[in-house]
C-alpha cells in the first residue's frame, strides 16, 4: 500500500475528524460509514489493507450455526441480516453457499447442547459422547437459524438422509443422516477491504471531505492530541516521513494488535490510565466502567487452514461445503476453493504473541488432514495434499464467557473507549467479515454522537463498487473477452481472461482492463496491456490499475492481496517476474531489485504458506 499523496507541506499538521488506526476488514468499513456521514477520515495501517486476520479467515458469510449453542442469538441474528445484505450488495464477492452437516444417529448432543445453552460447559463436554450431535440436535440448530434468519430467499433446512445426489460424497456409513442448510462465501475478502475503501474514497470526492490512506512505520499519541505518524514513503518503502494529524477522534481497529496499537500509542502509562467504557453496541455488549492499567482488550486464539490439491476430494465435495466435528468435537469446515482446491478450517489455539508470527504448526496440519479422512475415506487426502496453509489470529476478547475453552469466548464485538486519552479513543474488539458493515454503523453512531453530530446516512443499502449479479457478470465477461479478441488474444485465452478478471473485480472490470465495457463492442483494448501476466490467465493491465486505483505498491500487495495469485495452485515464477516488470515499468520498482524482491517474496510463501511454486528450482 502506499503512502497517501497531496497531504501539502510535510510538517503542516493535517486536522482531520477521524483517524482509523488499521486498514482491516472493519478498519476499512467504518472508514466508509463516517465519510458517508460527512466526515473527514484518515486511515493509517502498519501493513497494506487487508493484510492482518482478515486474509487469514474461513472466508465465511455466515450466521455461525455453531454460536447457537452458546447462546449467542443475538449475535446469530445479526449476522443472518448482515449476510442476507451482503449477498444483495456485494453479489459478486459475497456468494451463496450449500452446506451440509454429517449426522451420525437421532440421539446425541441434546444434553450436552443443552447444558452449553445454559453455561454449563463442563457438563457439556462431559455429556458430549463419541458421536457427535445427533439428528434431533441438529434439527433443532437448523430449525432456530431459519427461525433467525429474517428476509431469506433460500429454502428452509432441512434433514435428509445420507448419499443423496447432489450432496458432498461423505461416509455414508458413519453419517446416515445430514443437515441441510445455506450461507454465504467470501472467497476474497482481500477484496472486499479494498473495495470499501475505493468506495470511501468516491464518497469523499462526492461530498468534498478530505479521505486518505497512509502506511506507517510508528504512531504516537502527544498530551495535547497530535498524532504523530511516520509515514513511510512510496518508493518500496523506504524513507520515513513525519506527518502529523491533529484528529478529533481516533479508532484502534488494529484486530488483534489492539494492544500492541495502544502500547505504541501512549506508552509507559500516559494516558493509558484511564477507564474504559463502552457505547451500547448492535450485538447487544456493554462494557461496565472499569480501572485500566495496561489491562488487556484481546485474548486471541490462532486458527489454521489447509487447501488441500486432490481431485478425487474436490469432487466428492462438489459444490457444497461441510461443516462437521473433528474427532475432539471441535467444528471443521470443508469448503470448495475454486474449481481445483479445498479449504480445510480450522483450529482454535490460545495465543498470545505478536499476531504477525503466527504460523500453522505441523500438528494442526495432522489434526485437519485426520478431520477430513474420517468424512470423506473414499477420497482421503494425505498430507503431501496439502499445497498450502495459512494462521491467523482471532481478535477475540481478553475476558472469557465461561472461563474454559476457546471455542467458548463471545464472537461478539465491542467497542471500548479508553478514557483517559487526551481526545476520544475506542478500540474494537472482536468482530467477524459477516458483521463487518453492522459493526461500522454502530461504532460510526457513537463516535458521531460523541462529536455532537447526528447520524446522516448508513451503509444498509448501498452496494459495493464492483457489485454486480451473476448475470451482469457474465455479459460484462463477454464484452471483454471481445476485447481481448480484437486485442489479438485467443478464444480460449480471452474467455478465461475476462472471466478472471470479472470473478476479481466485478463491474469494475472494464476499467480494470481499460476498456468502456458499457459499450457494445467494448472499446478498443490496448493490445501490449492485454498481453497475458506470466502464466496467469489475468491480463497485465491489471497491475497497473491496482497500482494507480487501489493503493498497492509492492509486489505482495499485487499478489497476495489484490489479484490473489498467492492462491492459484498454477502460481509460478514466470508469473512473479511478470508482476515485477509491471512494478519496474509503473517505477514502482528498480530494475536491479527485481529479481531480489522476487526471490524474498518466494522465501516468503514458503515460510508463511508452506507453499512451492509451479517452476521453481
Ligand atoms: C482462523 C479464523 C477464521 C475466521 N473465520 C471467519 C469467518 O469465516 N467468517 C467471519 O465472518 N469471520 C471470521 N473470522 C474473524 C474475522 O476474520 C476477523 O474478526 C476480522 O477479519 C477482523 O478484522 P479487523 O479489521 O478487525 O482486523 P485485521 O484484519 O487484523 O486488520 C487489522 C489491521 O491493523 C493493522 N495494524 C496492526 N498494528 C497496527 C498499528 N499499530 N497501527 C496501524 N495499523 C496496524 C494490520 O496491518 C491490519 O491490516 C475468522 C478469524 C480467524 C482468525
Amino acid at each position: 500500500m502506499t503512502i497517501g499523496t497531496a497531504v501539502g507541506v510535510e510538517s503542516t499538521p493535517i486536522a482531520v475528524d477521524v483517524v482509523i488506526l488499521g486498514a482491516g476488514i472493519n478498519g476499512a468499513a467504518l472508514a466508509r460509514e463516517l465519510v458517508l456521514n460527512g466526515l473527514s477520515v484518515v486511515v493509517v495501517d502498519a501493513d497494506d489493507i487487508a493484510a492482518g486476520t482478515t486474509r487469514w479467515s474461513t472466508r465465511l458469510v455466515h450466521g455461525g450455526l455453531r454460536y447457537l449453542e452458546y447462546g449467542e442469538l443475538t449475535l446469530v441474528r445479526e449476522s443472518l441480516a448482515e449476510r442476507n445484505r451482503l449477498l444483495r450488495l456485494a453479489p459478486h464477492l459475497v456468494r451463496p453457499l450449500g452446506f451440509v452437516v454429517p449426522v451420525q444417529g437421532w440421539f446425541g448432543g441434546l444434553a450436552s447442547a443443552a447444558a452449553r445453552i445454559l453455561g454449563f460447559e463442563a457438563c457439556a463436554r462431559r455429556w458430549a459422547g463419541e458421536r457427535g450431535r445427533g439428528g434431533l440436535t441438529v434439527a433443532c440448530g437448523l430449525w432456530l437459524y431459519d427461525l433467525l434468519s429474517t428476509g431469506s430467499v433460500w429454502p428452509r433446512r432441512c434433514l435428509v438422509r445420507g448419499g443423496e445426489p447432489g450432496m458432498p460424497a461423505v461416509d455414508v456409513a458413519r453419517y446416515p443422516l445430514a443437515g441441510v442448510y445455506d450461507d454465504a462465501q467470501m472467497v476474497f475478502p482481500e477484496r472486499f477491504t479494498v473495495e470499501l475503501l475505493v468506495d470511501a474514497r468516491t464518497i469523499a470526492a462526492e461530498k468534498q471531505v478530505f479521505f486518505n490512506i497512509f502506511t506507517r512505520r510508528t504512531a504516537h499519541l502527544e498530551a495535547d492530541g497530535r498524532l504523530r505518524v511516520a509515514s513511510v514513503a512510496a518508493q518500496n518503502r523506504a524513507q520515513d516521513s513525519e506527518i502529523v494529524f491533529v484528529p478529533r477522534a481516533i479508532v484502534n481497529a488494529t484486530g488483534a494488535w489492539v494492544d500492541h496499537t495502544l502500547g505504541e500509542l501512549l506508552p509507559a502509562g500516559g494516558g493509558a490510565a484511564g477507564r474504559l467504557r463502552s457505547g451500547e453496541q448492535q450485538s447487544g455488549e456493554h462494557l461496565t466502567g472499569q480501572r485500566l492499567t495496561r489491562q488487556r482488550l484481546i485474548g486471541g486464539t490462532k486458527g489454521s487452514h489447509l487447501l488441500v490439491d486432490h481431485t478425487g476430494l474436490r469432487e466428492a465435495l462438489g459444490a457444497r461445503g461441510v461443516y462437521a466435528e473433528a474427532a475432539d468435537g471441535r467444528p471443521v469446515f470443508v469448503l470448495p476453493f475454486g474449481a481445483r482446491l479445498v479449504l480445510v478450517g480450522t483450529t482454535d489455539i490460545p495465543f498470545a504473541g505478536d499476531p504477525s508470527t503466527a504460523r500453522t504448526d505441523a500438528d494442526e496440519i495432522d489434526y485437519l488432514v485426520a478431520a477430513v479422512r474420517l468424512l470423506f475415506p473414499a477420497a482421503a487426502p494425505s498430507r503431501g495434499d496439502v499445497v498450502q496453509h495459512y494462521c491467523g489470529v482471532r481478535p477475540l476478547p481478553a475476558r472469557r464467557a465461561d472461563g474454559s475453552t476457546p471455542a467458548g469466548i463471545t464472537r461478539r464485538h465491542m467497542l471500548v473507549r479508553l478514557d483517559g486519552a487526551p481526545l476520544p479513543l475506542w478500540s474494537i474488539v472482536g468482530g467477524k467479515l459477516t458483521t463487518c458493515r453492522s459493526l461500522a454503523e454502530g461504532a460510526a453512531a457513537e463516535v458521531l454522537a460523541v462529536l455532537g453530530l447526528p447520524v446522516a446516512a448508513t451503509s444498509r443499502t448501498r452496494p459495493l463498487p464492483g457489485a454486480c449479479s451473476l448475470r451482469e457478470g457474465e455479459e460484462l465477461a463477454e464484452r471483454c473477452a471481445a476485447s481481448g479478441l480484437v486485442a489479438g488474444v485467443p478464444d480460449a485465452a480471452a474467455r478465461a481472461m475476462a472471466q478472471a478478471v470479472v470473478g476479481l473485480f466485478g463491474a469494475r472490470a472494464g476499467a480494470a482492463v481499460g476498456i468502456d465495457a458499457t459499450r457494445s463492442d467494448a472499446g478498443v483494448a490496448d493490445r501490449e496491456a492485454f498481453q497475458p501476466l506470466g502464466d496467469s490467465p489475468l491480463p497485465r493491465r491489471v497491475v497497473r490499475f491496482c497500482l494507480d486505483q487501489e493503493w498497492a505498491e509492492t509486489l505482495a500487495d499485487i499478489v497476495e492481496r489484490r489479484l490473489l495469485l498467492a492462491f492459484d495452485p498454477e502460481l509460478s515464477m514466470a508469473t512473479l517476474r511478470a508482476v515485477a516488470a509491471e512494478l519496474v515499468r509503473a517505477g514502482r520498482l528498480s530494475a536491479e531489485r527485481s529479481d531480489s524482491e522476487v526471490a524474498s517474496f518466494v522465501e516468503m510463501m514458503a515460510e508463511r504458506y508452506g507453499k512451492r511454486l509451479q517452476d521453481q528450482n
